[in-house]
């Protein structure tokens, strides 16, 4: 059924110490707790939540 192949859906990157996990489900990486340090996790690439703003964001 849907096992892990080599290429993960996606990555969810842990807001706080940047720990980066591949995800290989449909689980979306706000429910999913960091494995270091057990904040909430956000997918890689998505904007920073606002309010949090460390500077201009960078647009390629
Ligand atoms: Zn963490």
């Amino acid at each position: 059924m849907n096992r892990p192949r080599g290429r993960p859906r996606a990555h969810c990157v842990c807001t706080s110490c940047g720990v980066k996990v591949p995800l290989y489900t449909d689980v979306p990486c706000y429910v999913m707790s960091c494995p270091k340090c057990g904040l909430t996790m956000t997918k890689e690439g998505a904007k920073p939540p606002a309010g949090d703003d460390q500077g201009p964001n960078i647009i390629r």
